[in-house]
C-alpha cells in the first residue's frame, strides 16, 4: 500500500485514561486536514506498559502520547530520547520511526509556554519572580521551560520539599526552593503564580493557598483543565488578577505530536476550542 493510502493510528496511553480530551482534538484535526487515521484511548496498567509500548511498532502505529502514571517509566523502553525530554526526566510522546525504532519526546513545556503566550502575547519569563506550586511531572516540564525562556527567579514550592530540591539540579542559579509553609508569603512581589499540583482538579479539594500577598498584576496560571476554572483561578479572577487555564497547554503540546505522526502542523482555532469545550 502506498504511503498516501496508509491509515495511521495513534492514541494516548495511561490509567485512568477515558477522561483525556486528546482524542477529541487529534480526531478533529484528522477530519479537518483530510488525513486517513484515528486516535484513541489506550488504557494500560503499569504491568502491561512494556508490552503495550513495544506493540506500537509491531502493530505499525504512528506513535502515542504517554500520560499519568507512565511518563517516567516509558522512557526506559525508548531507543532514542530527545535531549529536552532527557532533561525533564519524562516523555509525553512516542514517535515510531520508519525502521520501527521508538523515539521519546516531551512537548508539555512547549505547550505550556505557547499557552501563556497565546493568552498574553507580550508575556516575558523575566518580568519578575515566578512562584511555581508543585514538583511533579508537569512542574518539571514547566520549570525547565521557564528557565529556557529566560526566567531569572523561580520560587519552587512543593508539599514534599525533597521533590522540589531534586528538580533544581542543573538550574540552581534560577530555581530556589521554599517550604510549603512559606507558600503564601512567597507570593509577595511576583509577576506570576503557577499551580502545577493536582489540587483543584476534578475530584480533588481546592488548593490550600491565600492570595492576599499576591500583586494584582500577577498572572495566575493553572496547569489543570478539568475544570476549566479551578477554585484558584476563580479567586484570582474575582480579585482582579489576569488568569490562564490549562486547556491551552493541552492544545499546544498536541501540535508537534500531530505533526510528527500525521505530517501536518495543525492550527488551534476557535472551532477546535468549541469542540473540546463541548465535552465539559
Ligand atoms: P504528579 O506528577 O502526580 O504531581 C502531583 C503534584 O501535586 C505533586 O507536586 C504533589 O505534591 C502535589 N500534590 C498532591 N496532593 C497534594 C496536596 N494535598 N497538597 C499539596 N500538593 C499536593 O502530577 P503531574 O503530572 O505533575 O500533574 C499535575 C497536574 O497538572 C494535574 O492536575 C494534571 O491534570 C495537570 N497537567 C495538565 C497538563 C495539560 O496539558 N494541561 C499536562 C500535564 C499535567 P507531593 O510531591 O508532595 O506529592
Amino acid at each position: 500500500m502506498s504511503d498516501s493510502n496508509k491509515f495511521k493510528l495513534a492514541g494516548v496511553m495511561g490509567m485512568p485514561i477515558y477522561q483525556s480530551r486528546s482524542p477529541i482534538l487529534h480526531n478533529y484535526w484528522l477530519t479537518k486536514y483530510g488525513i486517513k487515521g484515528a486516535y484513541g484511548h489506550f488504557p494500560v496498567e503499569l504491568k502491561n506498559l512494556e508490552a503495550a509500548v513495544r506493540g506500537l511498532s509491531a502493530l505499525g502505529l504512528a506513535g502515542c502520547n504517554i500520560t499519568l502514571p507512565h511518563k517516567v517509566h516509558a522512557m526506559k523502553m525508548m531507543d532514542h530520547i530527545d535531549p529536552l525530554a532527557k532533561r525533564m526526566g519524562a516523555i509525553n510522546c512516542i514517535v515510531v520511526q520508519e525502521d520501527g525504532a521508538l523515539h521519546g519526546f516531551n512537548n508539555d513545556g512547549y505547550g505550556y509556554i505557547q499557552c501563556v503566550k497565546d493568552a498574553k502575547p507580550n508575556w516575558r519569563a523575566d518580568e519578575g519572580p515566578i512562584v511555581v506550586l508543585g514538583a511533579g511531572g508537569a512542574a518539571r516540564a514547566i520549570v525547565l521551560s521557564l528557565v529556557d525562556e529566560g526566567a531569572k527567579e523561580i520560587r519552587l514550592i512543593n508539599r514534599t520539599t525533597s521533590k522540589a530540591q531534586e528538580l533544581t539540579v542543573g538550574v540552581e542559579s534560577v530555581v530556589k526552593v521554599f517550604d510549603w509553609s512559606e507558600r503564601n508569603e512567597a507570593m509577595r512581589g511576583v509577576s506570576m503564580l503557577i499551580n502545577t499540583t493536582n489540587q483543584g482538579m476534578y475530584g480533588q479539594p481546592a488548593l490550600d493557598v491565600s492570595l492576599d500577598a499576591l500583586p494584582l498584576t500577577a498572572l495566575v496560571s493553572d496547569a489543570i483543565y478539568i475544570p476549566l476554572e479551578t477554585p484558584l483561578l476563580e479567586t484570582a479572577r474575582l480579585r482582579g488578577n489576569p488568569t490562564v487555564n490549562g486547556l491551552g497547554m493541552l492544545l499546544n503540546q498536541a501540535r508537534p505530536a500531530f505533526k510528527a505522526w500525521f505530517g501536518v502542523l495543525p492550527e488551534i482555532t476557535d472551532d477546535l476550542r468549541k469542540a473540546v469545550l463541548a465535552t465539559f
